[in-house]
């Protein structure tokens, strides 16, 4: 196990978990339960961690977590077909409940 990630919300460690995922590397987040549901706790030292399952994986996770970083801010979004939650408009699936988000994509053009 490697700590790969701190991430600065759930939101964002779902995101890389899920790309990870995609890229055949297990992954875990740790701490998710740190920030209250109301967000009514603030703890700086207490944010998501993705660790790595195996160490092996460590610099083609670095990777996966990189092109994510370094992929441009877009501040469009799109809603989920399955929950309705708002995602950013260059996700692929959806951050809460993993619903794809190519139908919602669609609808769009
Ligand atoms: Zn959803």
């Amino acid at each position: 196990m490697k700590k790969i990630y701190s991430a600065s919300n759930l939101m964002e460690a779902q995101i890389v978990l899920d790309l990870l995922e995609h890229a055949y590397i297990p992954a875990k987040i740790f701490n998710q339960h740190a920030q209250g549901m109301a967000g009514e706790i603030p703890v700086h030292h207490a944010r998501p961690e993705i660790w790595i399952i195996r160490d092996d994986d460590y610099d083609r996770a670095r990777q996966v977590i990189e092109t994510y970083e370094n992929t441009p801010i877009n501040n469009a979004h799109i809603h989920c077909p399955s929950c309705g939650e708002e995602n950013p408009a260059n996700f692929q699936l959806c951050w809460k409940c993993g619903g794809g988000l190519e139908v919602a994509e669609r609808c769009q053009s």
